[in-house]
C-alpha cells in the first residue's frame, strides 16, 4: 500500500483535529485508506422523483419535488418543531425539523421549486419527513458527475458536527480526486486479468462516485471479490498449514470403552447420520494429523452422543479428553447425561466449573494432573493455567461461536502436540457463514434427526390471546407435561428485563395457583446454587412450569417438558428463537412452541414470526436470519455487521464467495507457502492485514 493512503485522516482539507478524533472514535478512520473504505451502503438514484401519493414508510430515502406551501412553528418546549408543507401534483407532505427552527424560518421561497431527500416516517397515521435535505430544484451546486448519489453510514455524535452522510461525502469529493495514480494494485495481475477485474484505483473512484451503473456492479464485484478472497486465502493456509505441519496423536485402535459402549451400553439406536459423522471422525483422529471439525447440526439432532463415542476412542488409546460449555448450566447438563451414560465402563469424569469449591477443584487438578481422570467437563474454568492435564488427546467444544480463536489455542497447548478438536455449533449455520467463520475447519453435518420425533407445532399468539394460552398450559400440565415461560435479556435494560420477569411471575402465579400448581423461576441474577436448585427441582418434574431468562437457551435438556412460550418474541432474533423451541420437542409427546408478541410488529418481527411457524428446519431458519440481519437500510449496520465485512455481504454474496474460495484453494494447492513471484504480493497484503484492525479473533 501506497504512504499516500496511510496519510493520517487529520491532513484531509476539511478534518482537522477535532474532527479527526471524532472520525477515529466513531467508525475507526484513522487515515485515507480508511476513509476510502468507508463505502456507501446505498446510492440515490438521482434521476428518479417518487410522487407524494407513493410515500410510505417502508420507503428508504426518496426524493421528491415540489413547491412549500406553507410553514409553522408548532408545540411547546420538547415538542417545538418547524413544519415545511411540500406539495407536488399528487398531495401535500410535512417536512419536520425539530431543530434549527430560527434559521429555517423564512428560509423557504414562495412559488420555487424544491427538491427534497430523506426517509419518509409515519406518525398519528400521517406520513412525514423528518429532517430532509431541501435545495433549490434548478441548483446545480451538486456537482456530482452521475446521478448516483453515494449514502453513508455515520453516527449521531457525528451528525451532530455536521459529519452526517453528507457530510462525509464532501470529505470523499476531496479525497478520491487524489487518488490517481497514487493506489497501488492489491490483486496479482494474473487473477485480475483471468477473472477480468477492475483495478483498485478505479474501484475506489467508481465505488464513492460510479461514473454509471455498470462501473457501479463492477467496482463493487472487484472490492467484493477482493475481501473475500483474502479472508479465504487467510483461513485456507492455516488449514494448509496445520495439515500439513501440526502433528498431533494418533489413535490406533478403538477398544474397550468404545466397543463395550457401542455394542452394550448405547441407550438408543444411532441415526445413519451420527454413524456417518463418527466414522469421519474416527478416519481423522488416526491420521497423526491435528483433527480441527466443525459437527454442524440441527438443535436435538444427537451431537451429545456423538461427542462422547469421540471421548471414547481417546480414552481407549490412554489419552484423556474434554468437553467446554458456554454456561454452567449447560456444562452440568453435559457432566449429568455423560457421567450416567459411562458409568458401567467404570470411567471417571467430574465436572469443573467456577462454582467448584476450592477443595474440591484442588483434588480435581491433582487427578487430571496424574491422569486418574479421564473426562472432564467444565466450562471457561477448563482453561485456567492450573488445569494441567496428564495427556490431554480429545477436545470438545460445544457451542463454539461463544469462544474466540485465543480460547481455543489455550486448549492446544495442554499437551506437547495439540489435542485434537470437535467443534460443535448451538445452531445451524448458513453454508456462506460456515464457510467464513470456520473456513479453516473440516466440517461434518448431522442433517438427520432421531426417528419419532413429532414436528414441534408452532404458534404466534398477540397478546389478546393471553387467556387462552393459561388455558392451553393448564390443560398440557394436566396431561402431565411441563411448560418453558421464557422473557428476554437483553444486557442494557437488564434491570427492566428482570421487572419483566417478575411481573410476569406474579401474574402467572395468580394464574397457576399453589398447591396445585408449582412455578420455578431462573435467572441470570441468581447465585449458582439457587439456579441448580431450581433446574433440579423443575428436571426432576417437582414443578410444573420453568419461568426463565435466556440462561436456559442452550441445551437445557428436559424431555417431559412440551410447551415453550416465548414473551416479547419479537425480542428475540431468529437463532435464538429456534435455539429456545429446541428445548422442546424431545420426548415423545407433540410439543408446541408459542410465540407471543404485542399487536403491533416490524416487518422483520413479522417475518421472523412467520417463519418459525413454518418451519423447524434449523438450516432454513438460519438462511432466513441471515438475510434479514444482511446489511440493510439502516445506517451504520455495516459497522456492526457480521464478521464486520466493508463491503461483501454473506447473504446476498455467496457465489462471489465460492469463487473466492476457489481461487484461493488453487492458488494455495500450486504454492502453498506462497513464495512464487507472482504471489508475493499475497504474502505481503495478508501480513499487512493482520496489521490493521480486522479483528481477526471474530474469524476462525
Ligand atoms: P443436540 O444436537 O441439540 O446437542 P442432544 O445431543 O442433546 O442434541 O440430543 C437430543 C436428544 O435426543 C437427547 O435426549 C438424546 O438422548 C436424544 N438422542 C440423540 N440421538 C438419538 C438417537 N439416535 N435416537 C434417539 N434419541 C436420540
Ligand atoms: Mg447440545
Amino acid at each position: 500500500m501506497s504512504n499516500f493512503l496511510d496519510t493520517p485522516i487529520e491532513y484531509l482539507k476539511g478534518i482537522g483535529p477535532q474532527r479527526g478524533d471524532m472520525l477515529k472514535k466513531e467508525l475507526q478512520i484513522f487515515t485515507y485508506y480508511d476513509l476510502l473504505s468507508l463505502y456507501p451502503f446505498r446510492y440515490i438514484d438521482r434521476s428518479k422523483f417518487y410522487k407524494i401519493k407513493e410515500i410510505n414508510e417502508e420507503l428508504p430515502y426518496v426524493q421528491l419535488k415540489g413547491k412549500i406551501v406553507k410553514t409553522e412553528l408548532l408545540g411547546e418546549k420538547q415538542s417545538r418543531r418547524f413544519v415545511a408543507y411540500l406539495k407536488d401534483d399528487t398531495g401535500v407532505i410535512e417536512l419536520v425539523w425539530f431543530q434549527g427552527a430560527k434559521w429555517l424560518e423564512g428560509k423557504f421561497k414562495p412559488d420555487t421549486e424544491y427538491i427534497v431527500l430523506g426517509k419518509p416516517s409515519e406518525f398519528r397515521g400521517k406520513y412525514n419527513i423528518p429532517h430532509p435535505d431541501v435545495d433549490l430544484a434548478n441548483d446545480d451546486s451538486i456537482k456530482l458527475n452521475s446521478v448516483l448519489m453515494p449514502v453513508y453510514p455515520s453516527t449521531e455524535k457525528l451528525r451532530s458536527r455536521g459529519l452526517d452522510s453528507k457530510g462525509i461525502l464532501k470529505l470523499q469529493e476531496v479525497l478520491v480526486p487524489q487518488l490517481t495514480n497514487k493506489v497501488e494494485e492489491t490483486l496479482p495481475e494474473n487473477i485480475i486479468q483471468q477473472y477480468k477485474l477492475i483495478g483498485k484505483e478505479q474501484a475506489y473512484k467508481q465505488i464513492h462516485f460510479p461514473e454509471n451503473v455498470h462501473l457501479l456492479k463492477q467496482a463493487e464485484y472487484r472490492l467484493k471479490f477482493e475481501e473475500l478472497f483474502y479472508i479465504q486465502l487467510r483461513l485456507l493456509k492455516s488449514k494448509h498449514f496445520r495439515k500439513q505441519s501440526m502433528q498431533s496423536f494418533v489413535f490406533e485402535k478403538l477398544g474397550y470403552y468404545f466397543n463395550t459402549f457401542f455394542n452394550e451400553h448405547l441407550p438408543f439406536e444411532l441415526t445413519n447420520a451420527q454413524k456417518r459423522v463418527i466414522k469421519e471422525i474416527r478416519n481423522d483422529v488416526r491420521t497423526g494429523k491435528q483433527m480441527n471439525r466443525l459437527l454442524q447440526g440441527d438443535v436435538g439432532s444427537g451431537k451429545t452422543i456423538v461427542s462422547l463415542m469421540c471421548m471414547l476412542m481417546a480414552l481407549d488409546n490412554n489419552f484423556q479428553a474434554c468437553l467446554m460449555a458456554p454456561t454452567e448450566i449447560l456444562a452440568q447438563q453435559h457432566f449429568i447425561i455423560i457421567s450416567e451414560l459411562v458409568k458401567p465402563l467404570g470411567i471417571i469424569c467430574a465436572l469443573l466449573t467456577g462454582s467448584v469449591k476450592s477443595k474440591a477443584r484442588k483434588e480435581i487438578l491433582k487427578q487430571l494432573a496424574d491422569g486418574t481422570l479421564q473426562i472432564i467437563i467444565g466450562t471457561h474454568a477448563l482453561l485456567e493455567d492450573p488445569v494441567q492435564f496428564k495427556n490431554l488427546g480429545f477436545v470438545v467444544i460445544d457451542e463454539q461461536h461463544r469462544f474466540g480463536v485465543a480460547q481455543r489455542a489455550r486448549l492446544h497447548n495442554k499437551n506437547v502436540n495439540p489435542p485434537h478438536v470437535l467443534v460443535m455449533s448451538a445452531t445451524p449455520i448458513p453454508r456462506t457463514l460456515a464457510m467464513t467463520l470456520y473456513g479453516d475447519l473440516d466440517t461434518s453435518v448431522i442433517d438427520e434427526l432421531p426417528p419419532g420425533r413429532k414436528p414441534i407445532q408452532t404458534l404466534h399468539y398477540s397478546d389478546a390471546k393471553r387467556l387462552r394460552l393459561y388455558g392451553f398450559m393448564k390443560e398440557q400440565i394436566k396431561l402431565g407435561r411441563q411448560v418453558y415461560v421464557v422473557y428476554p435479556l437483553i444486557e442494557e435494560s437488564e434491570k427492566l428485563d428482570l421487572k419483566n420477569l417478575m411481573e410476569g411471575y406474579d401474574s402467572l402465579s395468580e394464574q397457576f395457583p399453589l398447591p396445585e400448581y408449582r412455578i420455578s423461576i431462573l435467572h441470570g441474577r441468581m447465585e449458582s446454587d439457587a439456579k441448580d436448585f431450581e433446574m433440579q427441582r423443575f428436571v426432576k418434574n417437582q414443578t410444573h412450569i420453568m419461568i426463565a431468562t435466556t440462561v436456559i437457551e442452550v441445551g437445557v435438556n428436559v424431555p417431559n417438558a412440551s410447551v415453550m412460550v416465548i414473551e416479547n418474541a419479537e425480542r428475540f432474533g431468529l437463532s435464538q428463537l429456534h435455539q429456545l423451541r429446541g428445548r422442546v420437542g424431545r420426548g415423545a409427546d407433540q410439543s408446541y412452541c408459542i410465540l407471543m408478541t404485542s399487536y403491533k410488529l416490524s416487518q422483520d418481527a413479522k417475518v421472523r414470526m412467520q417463519t418459525m411457524c413454518r418451519t423447524n428446519d434449523g438450516f432454513e431458519v438460519a438462511e432466513v436470519d441471515l438475510q434479514l440481519r444482511g446489511p440493510g437500510d439502516i445506517e451504520g449496520t455495516q459497522q456492526s455487521g457480521i464478521l464486520n465485512l466493508k463491503i461483501a455481504d454473506l447473504a446476498k454474496d455467496q457465489q462471489i464467495l465460492q469463487l473466492a474460495r476457489q481461487v484461493a484453494s488453487d492458488i494455495l494447492a500450486a504454492d502453498p507457502e506462497l513464495q512464487q513471484p507472482q504471489h508475493k504480493l499475497l504474502n505481503h497484503q495478508l501480513v499487512r492485514q493482520n496489521k490493521t484492525n480486522i479483528n481477526w479473533s471474530k474469524v476462525a
